[in-house]
């Protein structure tokens, strides 16, 4: 696999970056994950406007040249002949040559990016439907930041699997956040889609964006609210979404059966619209 390092494309096994990288150290850095559908970008502006965000968030001197990382996108694509699969971009604030908690302003930035190749469209997940448990959500408050700190995510989805489910879903003060690397969405009984509000305590997903705006299409009620967990027991579908997994219906929730214990209708259609939709709209 042909990697890209700081300007260099380069084997993988030939890509070097510091140990006294502050992304290794302290986990100061931001990505992003794109998708490729028929080698081609989904949404890739989208996520370079959160990259943008996350990186002014964090006060990166590092600005991103959008149409640069375009070209480094593509040409990865390209090299590694990626027709369905994945395309992640980390920029770290780089080194200062030793471990220091106090953020100089003129280090130079870390920038990788990898793919990985991968069906996206065809999903035994998505066809029988996740089996989701809940936990309590202990991160930073400023989950809207998409950081390269993950390790309480990646316990999480390690914890459920050992328990025999897909994914977890975090809970904040009685209300569902997010899920371990998605959105998290309810059916109501009436047919009411829900997904929490956007603010600093989840990830303003790009796919949540594109399918919000699919379920505008098709006049899908769509409320943007807090919701407990026992909405969750009690609705009629659920769903998570995110950009590799695009719309994942959910089966099952701690054990209880999401309506009938099979991916919904709704979940169904929104997920075959967005393909749809953001396959003709790749670049
Ligand atoms: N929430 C979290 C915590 C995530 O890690 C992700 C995916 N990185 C998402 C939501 C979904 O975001 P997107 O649709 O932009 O992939």
């Amino acid at each position: 696999r042909t990697v890209y390092v700081n300007g260099d494309y380069l084997p993988e096994n030939e890509a070097k970056v510091s140990i006294f990288d502050r992304s290794f150290l302290f986990a100061d850095g931001v990505y992003e994950v794109t998708s490729v559908l028929d080698g081609k970008l989904i949404d890739f502006n989208g996520h370079m406007t959160r990259l943008a965000r996350s990186l002014s968030e964090l006060g990166f001197t590092y600005k991103a040249d959008i149409d640069e990382l375009l070209e480094i996108h593509r040409e990865l694509v390209k090299r590694n002949d990626i027709t369905e699969g994945l395309v992640y971009l980390q920029i770290s604030r780089g080194s200062a040559g030793d471990r220091d908690f106090a953020i100089k302003d003129d280090t130079p930035a870390t920038v990788v990016l990898f793919t990985q190749s991968k069906s996206l469209i065809k999903s035994p997940l998505a066809e029988r439907g996740q089996k989701i448990l809940t936990y309590p959500d202990v991160r930073w408050r400023r989950s809207d930041i998409k950081t390269v700190q993950l390790l309480y995510a990646s316990l999480l989805k390690t914890e459920a699997a050992a328990k025999g489910a897909d994914d977890a879903w975090m809970v904040l003060d009685g209300y569902v956040t997010e899920g371990s690397s998605n959105n998290a969405y309810i059916v109501t009984q009436d047919n009411v889609i829900v997904t929490r509000q956007l603010s600093n305590d989840i990830l303003h997903g790009i796919t949540r964006k594109a399918v919000l705006k699919c379920a505008e299409e098709l006049q899908l009620k769509v409320e943007e609210r807090l919701f407990t967990v026992d909405e969750v027991y009690a609705a009629k579908e659920a769903f998570s979404t995110s950009a590799s997994a695009f719309v994942c219906p959910v089966a099952e929730v701690d054990g209880k059966k999401i309506g009938d214990g099979t991916p919904g209708p709704i979940a169904k259609r929104l997920r075959e619209i967005y393909i749809e939709a953001n396959r003709a709209t790749a670049i």
